[in-house]
């Protein structure tokens, strides 16, 4: 594996956590309670092994077949060592599979994903409890294709079909800021719908929002997560 490669990963990793610790002591909250998850989609597995190397040990992949792919090709110790996230828009007939392999499920949005990923999900592997499963929700209301609840559908539908499944364990919300509009005033928005959940499920008080470009509005906002892709690993090559 290349040197220079791991170098580079190992700069801007320090780079992206330098930011978190700088936007936490801004909101006067503890940077350990931000998880930094690196968005690996689009880069090889041996970026993956890299990482592992330098203590990452939450990735997120957005497509199942790629996800799956990487997967399996870490041995069965570097597999133990991750948390996979997955993080793209489901489909209903992939869902059940992801739920094989993933983790964490950030980007559930109709019961009907609620009911694949059940199917698939199995509760042994996630120590007796269920798979963690955040609701994404569409801030930009404009269903511009990225996934997420539209603002005016019944969140709580969605709530209630997650806890009928023990199979699966609601842990908050999930978002990406709409394009081209102020990602505070979207992530505070957010932070609302987290109230709502956890006003339904106390122990669903997670918010995983943030980017490469919003992360220090997202921390502001109390986000538990941020998914960096680009700051860490480079601009992504074309598909
Ligand atoms: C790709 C992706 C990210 C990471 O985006 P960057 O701007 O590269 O940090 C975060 N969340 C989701 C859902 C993504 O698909």
């Amino acid at each position: 594996m290349s040197e220079e490669r791991t170098r580079e990963l190992r700069e801007r990793l320090g780079a992206v956590k330098e930011r978190i610790s700088r936007a936490a002591a801004a909101a006067a909250r503890d940077p350990a309670d931000v998880r930094l998850v690196v968005v690996t989609k689009y880069f090889p597995v041996d970026d993956v092994r890299r990482l592992l190397g330098l203590g990452v040990k939450d990735i997120a992949e957005n497509k199942d077949q790629e996800a799956s792919a990487k997967v399996a090709e870490l041995s069965t110790e570097e597999r133990a060592g991750l948390r996979l996230h997955f993080v793209g828009q489901l489909q209903s007939n992939k869902a059940a599979h992801v739920a094989t392999y993933a983790d964490v499920v950030h980007s559930v949005d109709r019961p009907k994903i609620v009911r694949a990923l059940a199917r698939g999900a199995d509760r042994a592997r996630c120590a007796g409890r269920g798979l963690p499963v955040f609701l994404q929700v569409d801030l930009d209301g404009s269903d511009a294709g990225r996934g997420g609840v539209l603002p005016g559908e019944p969140l709580a539908a969605l709530v209630d079909a997650v806890r009928a499944e023990p199979t699966l364990e609601l842990r908050g919300v999930m978002a990406v800021a709409p394009r081209g509009a102020d990602p505070a005033a979207a992530f505070a928005r957010l932070q609302e719908l987290a109230q709502q959940v956890r006003e339904a499920v106390p122990s669903a008080d997670q918010i995983s929002a943030g980017m490469s470009g919003d992360l220090e509005q997202a921390i502001a906002a109390g986000a538990t997560h941020i998914r960096v892709g680009s700051a860490i690993l480079g601009t992504r090559p074309s598909h």
